[in-house]
């Protein structure tokens, strides 16, 4: 048998109503702030995300799913969005156009890490870029937006993290800062902290290794090296915060781990995954549309993964979707009258009406407790009374029973969609002329 790649998972009922709810509340929270989707392709040329993401990153060093299409191209696929989304504002001129451009995405993404909870090939994001502005506002929203989602999904067991990378001018005097500091101390860093030494220091503060966090708890911090400009950014975001109530920790260690992060960066994190704790990350990126060949145009954004999230809410035992719900299911009683069964259906569906009915030849037994399960508001049954050309409409959940002429479908779709009412008083309502 083929089985799926390691680190990919099919989604599929009742797991894939989460899913649906989850993007219900993503959209709907993206919608209230204004932002409009973007899709981009699932593969880029490779060196979209080289230039983009940095090549001393693990993302670009050892996690990305390249090849080289039959044009000798080198190609990969999608380990995240925001190069992409920059390349996009950039290539149609989008900045040209509005001087802010503010979207969202749920995405697949795909890292070829090694797979554990939470942590997959190819797994899923939900995020946003907001591109064109330095305002610390847009900072502060890009941290409100996935608090908000969390919240309404349930989650409250997070915490907000905030911290700021400065500029770069700053930032390489400070990366001499660490460099000295750590110098006399390589011997005693791991293997990995001593390639990061040379590669990405900055991300040595990312060690999970128990020694290597002894010695970066000393470390000179980041905060105190950058500019007066920088620093105030960082307050007024926090500021910001403050006034919405949300709780964070100024966190010096929080480095991050790609090239194009200046000032902002935050991240929020869960107690209730395991070692894979971030379900959210992202920061201000105002040197990336440079660094792929563009004008300066400062940005910032986010980026959440949404499997991470729904194991939060799984081990936190919230349940976002209701039980499956169906309106009515056709019980083909009689085989005789199957077509006349299927086209009552087809009328119920195209009423809005969830209709389900039997494709297998089950028997009336077998369709009533298929109703059942799929908890079905009403069964119509099309048997013996479908001879006089009637059927038979039951209400599940008190058990009544009434007889309707397939002359009058109308009636019965009523009956279904509002439920059971008298006829003669909806007579009794105004005529059409006195309503206009
Ligand atoms: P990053 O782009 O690495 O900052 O990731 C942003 C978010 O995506 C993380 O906080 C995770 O929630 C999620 N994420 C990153 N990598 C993976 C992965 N391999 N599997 C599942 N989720 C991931």
């Amino acid at each position: 048998m083929i089985k799926a790649i390691k680190g990919t998972k099919d989604i599929y009922a009742p797991e894939i109503f989460e899913w649906q709810e989850f993007e219900n509340v993503i959209i709907s929270v993206f919608e209230n702030f204004n932002y409009d989707e973007i899709r981009t392709p699932i593969f880029e040329e490779t060196s979209l995300f080289a230039r983009g993401i940095g090549e001393g990153t693990d993302i670009v060093g050892k996690e990305m799913y390249t090849f080289t299409d039959k044009g000798g191209t080198s190609l990969t696929l999608k380990p995240e969005m925001t190069a992409s989304v920059m390349r996009a504002v950039l290539e149609h001129s989008l900045h040209k156009v509005r001087p802010l451009n503010k979207f969202y995405y749920i995405s697949p993404m795909f890292r070829q890490e090694r797979p554990q909870a939470g942590r997959l090939r190819q797994f899923h994001q939900f995020g946003a870029e907001a591109i064109g502005s330095d305002d610390p506002y847009l900072d502060a929203e890009m941290i409100i937006i996935p608090y908000v989602i969390l919240v309404n999904l349930g989650l409250s067991n997070f915490k907000v993290k905030i911290n700021t990378l400065g500029s770069p001018n700053e930032r390489k005097e400070y990366k001499l800062v660490l460099r000295n500091y750590l110098q006399p101390k390589l011997n005693e860093l791991s293997p990995e902290s001593r390639r990061r030494f040379e590669t990405n220091i900055l991300r040595i503060f990312d060690s999970k290794d128990k020694h290597d966090i002894e010695i970066m708890k000393d470390a000179p911090k980041i905060s105190d090296y950058v500019s007066d400009e920088d620093s105030k950014h960082i307050e007024q975001v926090c500021s910001i915060l403050d006034s919405f109530q949300i709780e964070y920790e100024i966190d010096g260690k929080l480095v991050r781990g790609l090239d194009y992060y200046t000032k902002t960066t935050f991240e929020i994190t869960s107690n209730s995954v395991g070692a894979q704790s971030a379900l959210v990350g992202g920061g201000r990126y105002n040197l990336l549309s440079t660094q792929l060949g563009g004008p300066e145009i400062p940005a910032v954004g986010f980026a959440a993964g949404m499997e991470r999230i729904l194991l939060a809410l799984s081990n936190e035992k919230i349940k976002i979707a209701d039980k499956k719900k169906i309106d009515a299911y056709v019980i083909v009683a009689e085989k005789q009258f199957r077509q006349i069964a299927y086209v009552l259906s087809l009328m119920l569906r195209m009423s809005d009406v969830i209709t389900e009915t039997d494709y297998v030849g089950k028997s009336v037994k077998a369709q009533m407790r298929e109703a059942n399960k799929l908890n079905a508001e009403y069964t119509l049954i099309v048997g013996q009374e479908t001879k006089e050309g009637n059927v038979i409409l039951k209400n599940m959940e008190n058990g009544n029973q009434k007889v309707f002429s397939l002359d009058d479908i109308e009636e019965l779709i009523n009956e279904i969609i509002l439920g059971e009412y008298n006829p003669d008083e909806l007579e009794e309502l105004p005529p059409d002329e006195y309503i206009n």
